[in-house]
């Protein structure tokens, strides 16, 4: 077998030698909802979560315009109807808003049409309360499933950013058809979840760190990722980024992001427009094969 890597995006806009986006997961409290049962009935969990959308959406709206930063939104439709002006305040500061399921539901072992329902349900609350019909989508914890990119070109979405395979974006193929969608690759280093997520009974171990240790990490892999010329694509959620002392360092890392100039800071759909007008090879991903008939994976059955 031959290994063949994606055709990654190489070239950006003049005068960049690399691309950054700095975008927000708004779960709210749509991701716990579907992780751990009974939930909602939990009155200090659901305002752990509300503090996203109430008091970090805010702050985050005011630092990415003190800033000048125009990010994307990844937003379930279930927070679209819960938080409906806090989303139509994102949207007024031009922002772009993308789709991330309808109750942050996990698509690992779910059949097509489940899968197909989250994602119709997602787009109608994203239109009805934001007048969207969004361009992006990230699957709900970061999980796709082989079968996904095709049902989001039928759906005409442009781009996908739920993989973990490069450090900078490429044309992903579509099961079965001569077509492909952008993969705009992230990783969970790139991601405050890790950092400060801890939800008793659902998420985290309890350690919290320092957004000294966090700044100066997510510095790191933007120096690193500039000098590859890759695409650092950052993934803040509101209930954890929006406390005062994340969103001061995410800021100190935007900031320097834009100081050194040639960085490109976009949205992600703009990213997707850029890498599509570069015609690059669509590259399609294979499943490991796990039938070992002769001793070894056959790759001819
Ligand atoms: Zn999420």
């Amino acid at each position: 077998m031959t290994e063949i890597s994606p055709q990654f995006c190489a070239v950006w806009p003049e005068g960049f030698r690399a691309a950054a986006s700095f975008t927000f997961d708004l779960d709210a409290e749509a991701a716990v909802l579907t992780a751990v049962s009974g939930s909602a009935s939990r009155m200090s969990v659901m305002s752990h979560q509300e503090y996203g959308p109430l008091v970090g959406v805010p702050r985050l709206l005011r630092l990415l315009s003190r800033l000048g930063i125009q990010s994307t939104f990844f937003v379930p439709g279930y927070t679209a109807h819960r938080y409906p002006n806090v989303v139509r305040s994102i949207v007024a500061e031009g922002h772009e808003i993308a789709h991330h399921g309808y109750l942050h539901e996990p698509l690992g072992g779910v059949d097509e049409a489940s899968e197909i329902e989250y994602l119709e349900r997602g787009l109608n609350a994203l239109a009805e309360v934001a007048g969207v019909r969004p361009l992006g989508y990230r699957a709900p914890m970061w999980e796709l499933n082989y079968r996904s990119p095709r049902l989001l070109h039928d759906r005409d979405f442009l781009y996908d950013s739920s993989l973990m395979n490069g450090d900078a974006p490429y044309e992903l193929s579509v099961e079965g058809r001569s077509a492909s969608i952008v993969e705009i690759p992230i990783n969970w280093g790139f991601d405050d979840w890790e950092q400060y997520c801890y939800i008793p009974d659902a998420f985290g171990s309890g350690v919290i760190e320092s957004p000294a240790k966090t700044e100066e990490m997510w510095l790191l892999d933007l120096a690193a990722m500039r000098e590859e010329g890759g695409c650092f694509v950052h993934t803040s959620h509101p209930f954890l980024s929006g406390r005062p002392a994340r969103a001061a360092a995410l800021g100190r890392v935007m900031a320097e992001t834009i100081a050194t100039g040639d960085v490109w800071v976009a949205t992600m759909s703009e990213i997707a427009l850029h890498v599509r007008s570069q015609q690059l090879q669509p590259y399609e991903m294979q499943p490991p094969l796990l039938d070992f008939r002769g001793g070894r994976p056959v790759t001819d059955s």
